[in-house]
């Protein structure tokens, strides 16, 4: 009897060291897994899950509205989401740049891992305490369900039937599931152009989809508790930025903006694409942000590839773009 009790401490001892390093480690593996191409939205949601369960002290997880299919528009708060400054950075308004999903994912982890730690110097929390970052990864998940999956991804017969009546492949869609270019339904210079398809439509009027009403409502919300200080907006591809403004913007957001791109060219190396006036660059995401709203915005197109991009690209994408967001956010701080 008492070899047995003997034997059965031994045992307990003896698989406690053999698995509690694996434990270990297991705590310590990534959650984004970027290594594979189709970055999915089910997938978005369980890693938000796995984020919110191992670093909810440092980030707030909402919901600020639903895609025209019911899928959820996450916003991620960095930080103090009662600070003063908001940089808010945006991935996936187009579809099939679905790879800008998974490097806000990875950049979300990043910088939540290295809460407590120095980046460039400066550390995190410090950072963060001053300048909320708020990440929206993915503003078109229905596009993207479209892109990675074909027309049969969308849950709404009605939506179904009528991507379908529109024609053309779902591989390189770009637009929404009511086949609205979300990046061309935004209220400034506002033309109707174009007929519902994967690319190009503006849309019946500005603002007319679930996705940029979703977005155009977070910035009046945030607007209320502080300054919106810049929009940084991840799309895809050949590696180039848009970071010029035309004369009509102010003096402040002129300068600023200026700022931004400066830092994002020199960390990524991408070439800044010539200035577009309002007339030229109607109904863009980015023209709203400049000239209606006042707010310093950067477009970076990531990657070198045709759109979807392919995983091998993941890597130096990281690379180059990793600290971006937290350095830019240190412009403001
Ligand atoms: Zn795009």
């Amino acid at each position: 009897m008492r070899v047995n009790r003997k034997l059965c401490f031994f045992v307990t001892v003896l698989l406690f060291v053999i698995i509690s390093p694996g434990m270990k480690s297991d705590s310590k593996a990534a959650i984004v897994n970027s290594g594979h191409q189709k970055y999915s939205y089910g997938e978005l949601k369980s890693d938000l899950e796995e984020i919110e369960k191992k670093y909810g002290d440092y980030c707030q997880i909402n919901v600020i509205g639903k895609s025209a299919d019911a899928r959820n528009l996450y916003e991620i708060v960095l930080g103090n989401a009662d600070a003063t400054k908001h940089l808010l950075v945006i991935g996936n308004l187009h579809a099939r740049e679905y790879m800008t999903t998974t490097l806000c994912m990875k950049q979300i982890e990043y910088y939540l891992k290295n809460y407590e730690n120095k980046i460039s110097r400066k550390k995190v929390s410090t950072v963060l305490n001053e300048v909320a970052i708020h990440f929206i990864p993915s503003c078109n998940p229905d596009g993207t369900a479209i892109s990675q999956f074909g027309f049969n991804a969308i849950k709404n017969s009605t939506l179904r039937k009528a991507l379908r009546r529109m024609g053309g492949g779902s591989r390189r869609w770009k637009a929404n599931a009511r086949g609205v270019d979300l990046n061309r339904n935004w209220r400034v210079a506002f033309r109707r152009k174009g007929s519902p398809g994967g690319a190009g439509y503006h849309g019946k009027r500005a603002e007319s989809e679930p996705e940029t009403k979703a977005l155009v409502r977070w910035v009046r919300r945030v607007e209320k508790q502080g300054k919106v200080v810049g929009v940084i907006s991840y799309h895809s591809t050949g590696s180039i930025l848009y970071g010029r403004c035309a004369g009509s913007a102010t003096r402040y957001v002129k300068s600023q903006t200026y700022r931004m791109q400066k830092l994002a060219r020199s960390m990524t190396g991408y070439s800044l694409m010539p200035t577009e006036s309002i007339q030229q660059a109607n109904s863009c995401s980015r023209e709203y942000f400049l000239y209606r709203k006042h707010i310093p915005c950067i477009t970076i197109e990531i990657g070198h590839g045709s759109c979807p991009l392919g995983a091998g690209e993941f890597p130096s994408i990281w690379r180059k773009n990793k600290n971006l967001v937290i350095r830019e956010a240190m412009l403001f701080d």
